[in-house]
This record gives structure tokens, sequence and C-alpha cells, in this order.
């Protein structure tokens, strides 16, 4: 299967996708064709682990990846979680709780970022490349630490994370600045997210910067979601949650049912739209936004306008004005026109909008739509849900569970299946799911998890609780217009 730029120009392999990450004219590869699974295929996987499951998922795009050897990575990615990688839990009358959040550092960027390191280093293998592998991150807090995790010390690669200075959680600071490895480097940016991603962009598409890093034996990749490496294990999750309800007679094979999934840089809902195309039995997806609306205004009116105020919430993941990955769906929608995508992302970056035709946003809307919760909104949400049935979520997922009590009362006769998905284990975020679920607030992150385990009894992941003794190695903050400095700083 060979891979296209959303803006045109180059056709390249799946490896060669995946170890460039962005394409030269800034556009993001996309699969030429979405390959599919057939229900007798699905019916089969059944039975199946999830590893198993996300191989097979994955070879439909990755036809240059030896089929033993990405399941035996498979295996090996998905042992660094806690039992069941993706596990289903019901939550009432046909709703479902899809958590992703059981692996090393504690939210769903795991579900890819354990197994990126293996798909880029195949890919390196395949297309020939010698040089050493400069991993570059842009982060609004959970990406990071799974990069820098699955990174750490993988051979010829080197990982370099830069974090809005104000933007991410105490607990994720902590998670980056004592991180382990010799080839890890982490650096705050003054500004917000959108600040850092652009900046981190325009390194990409230098030329400049390119040539000078080649003088030094390096290449540049990304583990960002614009990466299809990224991308990929994120549409397994999608068949294997729908293979469980099946496999638990919640649903028959081929009945449709909607997910609905908490929003930032829009790669996780993509990546269920890519399971639509192949051919699993989705209805609608809800994408959820936190106070950064952005995304809901774009499916009410097709105005994507990025020129608002950003806010700081309780959902820092999902606090983004420029979502990348909606570059992907935009293409799709327009009938995958490069030109005419091409144009509207430079409208975007010259105006800070774009809009799309009354006809795209009909055909936009028959699988889509959007909601917002803001802080209070999703404090409601979590304390409902913890109260009714003693479930405790964290932030990003009770933006979700607004969301979806939205979607019910608005459709109650709607027997649709709802799986909402389920992003961050909450004692990543303890303070404010504290507060949700007590109305306790307390200082100090580590007090927080005290009292949530004394409230919740849920247990507490290690790698969390441990970070409290941790010695810091990364505090540096930098201007967003030195990045490039740091990096060749790190490189030499
Ligand atoms: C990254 C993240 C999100 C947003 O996912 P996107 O793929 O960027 O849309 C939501 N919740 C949590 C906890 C995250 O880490």
């Amino acid at each position: 299967m060979n891979f296209i730029s959303t803006r045109g120009g180059e056709k390249v392999s799946a490896a060669r996708a995946i170890v460039k990450g962005l394409a030269d004219d800034g556009g993001l590869f996309v699969p030429e064709k979405f390959p599919c699974v057939t229900e007798a295929e699905m019916a089969e996987m059944i039975e199946a682990s999830y590893p198993e499951r996300a191989a097979k998922v994955l070879k439909k795009y990755l036809a240059e990846y030896d089929e033993k050897e990405l399941l035996c990575a498979c295996e090996k990615a998905y042992a660094k979680f806690e039992g069941d990688p993706a596990p289903l839990v019901r939550l009432d009358d046909g709703v479902y709780m899809l958590e992703l959040w059981h692996g090393p550092t504690c939210a769903f960027k795991d579900m890819a970022l354990t197994l990126l390191p293996y798909l880029l280093r195949k890919g390196c293998d395949i297309c020939g490349v010698k040089e050493q592998i400069l991993v570059l991150v842009a982060t609004s807090g959970d990406t990071g630490k799974a990069a820098l995790e699955g990174f750490k010390d993988a051979e010829g690669t080197k990982v370099m994370v830069f974090y809005p200075s104000d933007g991410v959680s105490k607990m994720q600071k902590l998670q980056m600045g004592t991180q382990e490895g010799e080839n890890v480097n982490v650096v705050a940016v003054k500004g917000n997210f959108d600040d850092c991603q652009t900046a981190v962009k325009e390194i990409f598409s230098s030329e400049k910067c390119a040539s000078a890093l080649l003088e030094k034996g390096t290449v540049l990749s990304s583990a960002n979601s614009i990466n299809f490496g990224r991308l990929a294990p994120q549409i397994a999750y999608y068949f294997s949650a729908y293979l469980d309800l099946v496999s638990s007679e919640q649903i028959a094979m081929g009945e449709e049912i909607d997910f609905t999934v908490p929003t930032g840089n829009f790669g996780n809902i993509l990546a269920a739209y890519y399971a639509k195309r192949m051919g699993l039995p989705i209805r609608r997806l809800h994408c959820a936004s936190n106070k950064n609306n952005v995304l809901t205004q774009f499916f009410e009116t097709g105005v994507y306008d990025a020129r608002r105020e950003f806010y700081k919430t309780t959902s820092p993941s999902m606090d983004i004005l420029v979502s990348s990955n909606l570059e992907r769906l935009i293409f799709e929608i327009s009938g995958r026109n490069a030109k005419l995508t091409a144009k509207r992302m430079e409208e975007l970056k010259k105006d800070g909008k774009y809009d799309i035709s009354a006809d795209e946003l009909a055909k936009l809307c028959e699988v889509f739509d959007g909601g917002c919760a803001n802080d209070d909104e999703c404090v409601e949400a979590m304390y409902d849900v913890f109260v009714d049935v003693g479930y405790t979520m964290d932030t990003h997922t009770g933006c979700a569970m607004k969301v979806a009590q939205d979607w019910f009362e608005k459709h109650k006769k709607d027997e649709t299946k709802m799986v909402i998905v389920s992003t961050a284990n909450p004692y990543k975020f303890p303070q404010d799911v504290l507060y949700a679920v007590t109305g306790n607030d307390v200082k100090d992150s580590f007090k927080g998890i005290k009292r949530l385990h004394a409230a919740t009894a849920m247990a507490v992941p290690k790698c969390l609780k441990e970070l409290r003794d941790k010695p810091v190695r990364f505090n540096k903050t930098a201007d967003r217009k030195k990045l490039f400095e740091e990096v060749l700083d790190f490189v030499k």
C-alpha cells in the first residue's frame, strides 16, 4: 500500500511515510485507498488476543513489514501494559468505557508509542536509512512522556520533547522532567501548545534545518499523531472494542455502534473514522472538546476559525486550537482534492481560518457531530457517574462523558450502543479528579493521589506514585524562536 500527501506531490511506501513523518510539501501522509476488513475476517479475530488483532489491522496498511515480526512487536509492546491493553467496561445499559490508559505512562498515547519505535526502526531498515534518527515531539503533556518512555535507550535513535512551559499539569511535567535514559531530552517552550507545535513543524519543513542535521549524521522523524505510524496502532482498538462487544453478546456482528472521543489534535477520533472506512460498523462519531471548542463550531458551521482566545482548562491535552489531523479528514471530505486541501491549510496559516462548502459539511455531518464541556460541566459529568455507578474517570474523559450525556438527552429513543473512549488514568490528574468526585481541593498532587485513593479505592499506578522520589533531570525553558539551537546542541 502506498501513501500520498494530502497536499499533492509525492507518493511513498508505508515505511517511508513513517520514517518521514511529514510530506515534503507540508502535507500529511494518507493511504492511497482504505484497505478493507471483511465481516469474515472480523469473525476470525473474535477469539484473538489484543496483539493479534492489532497486528492483523496494521498489516493491512504496512505491506512491506513482515507479518510474523509485526505480531511479535505487538506482543512485546502490549506486554508493557497491566493486563488487557484496551478493556471495555460496561457503565450502564448500552454505554461502555473503552479504557486506553493501562500502559506505562497511564495515557492512551501508549497504545501507539509503545509500538512506534519498532515501526520506525524497521521502516529505516526497509528504506536503507543509515543515519541516526532524531524524534522531535511537540506535546500538550501526554505524548511527550509516552514518546520518551517508548524511545528511551532505543538503538540509533534520540528523542527530544518540547512542551508549553505553563500548559501542562504538574504531574505531566514531573513525568517528563524525571525521564530516565541516555538518548532523551526535554525542554519547556515559552507559549501555549499551538506555539510549540508550530515551532516544531517549522523545523520539520525547513530544508536548512535538515541539511544542518544531515551534516551531523542525523535525520528527523516525528512521534506526533501527524505520523501515520502513530495513527495506525490507534485504528486497532476500535476494532478490538467492537469485537469485545460482539463476543460478550452486547451486539450482533454487523450492528452499528457510536463512539464519543475526547479530542485535541484529532488523532484518536480520526483513527475511528479510518476504522469505519475500513468496514467497521460505526454509525456516528461524537467529537468532544473542552472550552477550546473550535471543533464544535466547525462541525456546526463548516468554518474552522482558530482566531479566538486560548483557554487553559483542567483537560490540558485537549487545549489545542489547531488540530493537525483534521487535515486528513478535510482531504477525504473534499473528495481527496489535494489542491483544495493545500489552499485551505495555506489560509489557516495565513488568516487563521478556512471554511468548507455546504455540501462538504452535510457529508461530514452524516458521520460526525461535535460537543463541548467547560470545566464545570466536566466536573458535573464526572461527579454524576461516580455517584450513580461508582466509576471514576479523568478530566479528558469527563468532557467526553458530558458530550455523550447531551447526546442521550437529545435522542432518548436512540438504542445504538455508545462507547466512550477513556484516555487517561484518573490519577494522572489527581487534584482535579478529587475535586470532581469529592469537592475537596488540595494543593499538592501527591496528597491528591492519597485522597483520591481513599475516596475511590482505585489502585494507584506505581509509575505515578514513585515520581515523588525521582530526581528531576530536565528543567530548561527555551524561547520558541530558538528551538533549533536546542536541537543542534543535543545532537552534537
Ligand atoms: C492526547 C490526549 C487527548 C487528545 O487526543 P488527540 O488524538 O490529540 O485528539 C485526549 N485525552 C488525553 C488524556 C490525551 O492524552
